[in-house]
């Protein structure tokens, strides 16, 4: 039976609620579960390492969109924000991965990457709101 497989993208969903993927992913490792980290940041000047293991983030796979666009030659130019990519390459990046790679369920925040996706893919639409929510009293 194939491994489990699951995506996580960082700025949006693992930076917003670190404490919780700490959990979600240290439990899916007790699973034999596959962890892929996938962000659009470059792994070494976003100092991607740093921040996971800062976060306690259990993970397999690391995979940088930016990094892996630049290697195939397909960097438009760099901005204060970092590098900058075509539409086209950039928001179907992360389908590609998790096509190839056979993701289960991939995390993102994105409402722009789903589109392109043909294996699962779940977006977080906010976590604040989530985390303002109370538990309901019994009744
Ligand atoms: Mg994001």
């Amino acid at each position: 039976m194939k491994d489990f497989s699951i995506g996580l993208d960082i700025h949006g969903v693992i930076d917003s609620y670190p404490k919780f993927f700490a959990v979600l992913t240290s439990m899916s490792w007790a699973q034999d579960y596959h962890i892929h980290i996938i962000t659009g940041q470059e792994i070494e000047a976003g100092g991607i390492r740093k921040k996971l293991s800062d976060w306690g983030i259990c993970y397999d796979f690391l995979f940088s969109v930016s990094d892996d666009l630049i290697e195939k030659g397909l960097l438009l130019k760099r901005t204060d924000k970092g590098p900058w990519f075509a539409d086209e390459h950039w928001d179907s990046a992360k389908a590609e991965y998790c096509a190839k790679h056979e993701i289960d369920l991939h995390i993102d925040d994105s409402p722009i990457y789903g589109k392109h996706f043909r294996t699962p893919y779940m977006q977080v639409k906010s976590w604040q709101q989530l985390l303002k929510l109370q538990p309901t009293s019994s009744p």
